[in-house]
């Protein structure tokens, strides 16, 4: 029997927790966030003959477990939410060393699918150990809620809850919202998004409210999104170092940092992973404390990489707190560019990049030559571009089909429920 994996928070070096309690509580009591207060270390071989992502995921993840009413649960949650491929592709036969890690073939089109999927099945398991449900509350302005949804979809154990301000996102994001069956609840909120947020937070501080139906949250500051995350970035790199004999570097499109610190993590552990480089798009938070070394959280600016217009990325504070945080550089996008990219890559290689993976395709094309053929680099694809079919399309001249899969989410019946945008309209929606 291993020790523990007990959580500290960022903030103190008060007692930790074990993975169960940092799971249900999100952020830690004095608000900062979680992380493993130790690292298992892996051995160059301690995933020899490890298949596909669930056996890995076993594996990787178990440490992170121990001690948690969830620790002989890992391989069944990893096999049943990581039950589709993250295949790697070589875009261009000319650039052999550049590959593309494909993220979005879930549920719901986008990498969120992952952490999702996992967060779900692990507070299902932690809902029956404890016998009372838990309800989930996910505020969102668009991706995070239709995998939130998708995944919670026929979980027993758990009750999922997704607000979202109406008239504010897109038609089809809307339908990704409210068209998954029970347990899954959606709460069309007449506010803005801040609405949606304040009216989670007020439902939290509220004690009763909080334990009569044992509330939790699946935003991106939870440890359980952000674990299940370093399984594809391990396999990736494990496969591509028993290929190349080199460490891959990884490009990491970059919103909230969730997907690039779990690559940190990762590299933290002991798997064979490079020089990480982020890219985002023209909000610069990231890029300005790069070079500044000065972290200044800002607004959020409107890109056409929607998914990651973050000013203030809530797992820096994690990335900031971690001893071998190294990034090797930050590479800031804009729209114009981004669109120039999603056109030069189609027109050499005949590949369609959603726009967040566009970012990381130029982020790898600026890398100073030495650097760049130095080793192998996985740029990592976020999203189907059938999801941003109306950037796309006119940036390639070309058009661009959705997954069937994710077509068919269109033909699903819709059920969402309209409330007022106050902590009172949502308490009563839950009783
Ligand atoms: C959420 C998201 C990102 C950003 O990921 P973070 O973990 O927040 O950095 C990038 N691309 C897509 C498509 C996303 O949905």
């Amino acid at each position: 029997m291993s020790d523990p994996m007990l959580y500290i928070s960022t903030r103190s070096q008060a007692p930790g927790v074990t993975a169960d309690t940092a799971l249900r509580a999100g952020a830690a009591p004095d608000g900062g966030l979680y992380l493993p207060g130790t690292l298992p270390a892996f051995a160059p071989d301690a995933f020899d003959g490890t298949g596909g992502l669930a056996d890995l995921g076993e594996r990787l993840l178990a440490p992170f477990f121990a001690g948690s009413p969830l620790a002989g649960q890992i391989g069944p949650i990893c096999r049943d939410a990581f039950n589709f491929p993250a295949p790697r592709i070589r875009p261009d036969p000319g650039d052999p060393g550049l590959e593309i890690l494909e993220l979005f073939h879930g549920p719901t089109g986008a990498f969120k699918d992952f952490g999702a999927r996992f967060l779900f099945r692990s507070f299902s398991a932690l809902g029956q150990s404890a016998g009372n449900p838990v309800t989930v509350l996910v505020a969102t302005s668009g991706d995070t809620g239709g995998a939130a949804g998708c995944a919670a979809e026929g979980v027993p154990g758990t009750r999922a809850v997704i607000l979202f301000p109406k008239g504010r996102i897109s038609a089809f994001q809307e339908h990704q919202l409210c068209c998954w069956a029970p347990p899954v609840e959606a709460l069309r909120v007449d506010g803005d998004f801040d609405a949606c947020q304040a009216m989670v937070k007020a439902a939290f501080s509220d004690r009763q409210l909080s334990a009569r139906h044992t509330l939790t949250s699946a935003n991106s500051i939870s440890i359980g999104r952000l674990l299940p995350q370093m399984v594809y970035w391990s396999r990736a790199a494990l496969d591509a170092y028993a290929e190349t004999g080199e460490k891959p570097g990884l490009v990491v499109p970059t919103g909230n940092l969730g997907n690039a610190f779990a690559a940190v993590l990762a590299r933290a552990c002991g798997l064979p992973i490079g020089p990480i480089v982020l890219a985002t798009n023209a909000n610069t938070t990231l890029s300005s404390w790069f070079v500044s070394h000065r972290y200044e959280p800002r607004a959020s600016i409107a890109t056409i990489a929607n998914a990651m217009d973050v000013g203030a990325p809530s797992n820096f504070e994690r990335l900031a707190a971690f001893p071998d945080a190294e990034i090797a550089a930050v590479e800031c996008v804009d729209d114009a560019t981004i669109r120039a990219r999603l056109r030069r890559t189609f027109d050499r290689t005949g590949y369609m990049a959603c726009p967040h993976t566009a970012t990381a395709l130029e982020a790898h094309a600026r890398l100073d030559t030495g650097m760049r053929t130095g080793r192998r680099w996985i740029a990592a694809a976020t999203a189907h571009p059938g999801k941003f079919a109306d950037i796309v399309e006119p940036a390639l001249d070309h058009r661009v089909e959705l997954p069937p899969a994710l077509g068919d989410v269109l033909n699903r019946p819709v059920r969402v429920r309209d409330i007022a945008g106050t902590p009172g309209a949502l308490a009563e929606a839950l009783d």
